[in-house]
């Protein structure tokens, strides 16, 4: 019946009159007459019928959820999607898809813990190596300022000559501890 696929459905009960987007005519046999439509677009139909709107069913399924860092973010998300589904609000395809996905996520999430802990003792690394280097400099700075200036000049207050009556307190031109360098050496 390949001269009667061109002609309009009314005329053609035998076959589905589902077309695709190219123009292409569904061969399958007519199941129901009212709609014109073979078992698998019947059924297409329907689905997108009842299908939720797609914007809706992705907040309950992301519900609070920020992003998927934390163990905890993801199984509130596979709740979701178990609760979506038990409703039938979600195509079985779509929620394994998503299973699936969130099974990627939770083998990924030692990696991503494992990196943040070695970003974390970098910084404090780099923290302690800050003040131990902090705490040398105010302690260098203290021995020069309280040194001998006349025998032993210090290499930066070299060029002007210390007063001999003041070894406690530094030179103006001389390197300055930290205010803090009581609490520093206690
Ligand atoms: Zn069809």
């Amino acid at each position: 019946m390949s001269q009667q696929s061109s002609k309009p459905c009314s005329t053609n009960h035998s076959r589905c009159r589902y077309s695709t987007v190219d123009g292409r005519r569904c061969r399958l046999r007519v199941l129901d007459d009212q709609s014109g439509l073979c078992f698998r677009h019947v059924r297409l139909n329907q689905s997108q019928a009842s299908a939720p709107d797609p914007e809706a069913l992705a907040a309950e399924l992301l519900g609070s959820i920020e992003d998927f860092q934390t163990a905890e973010a993801v199984n509130l998300f596979l709740g979701n999607l178990l609760k979506q589904l038990a409703a039938q609000r979600i195509e079985r395809r779509d929620a394994i898809a998503l299973a699936y996905i969130s099974q990627l996520l939770l083998s990924s999430l030692p990696a991503l813990d494992r990196q943040r802990a070695e970003e974390r003792q970098a910084r404090e690394l780099d923290e302690i190596a800050k003040s131990i280097k902090a705490h040398h400099a105010a302690h260098l700075a203290a021995a020069s300022a309280t040194a001998k200036p006349s025998s032993q000049a210090a290499p930066v207050s070299a060029s002007r000559p210390v007063p001999q009556h003041a070894p406690a307190s530094p030179e103006p031109g001389s390197p300055q501890p930290p205010r803090d360098y009581a609490s520093l050496r206690s």
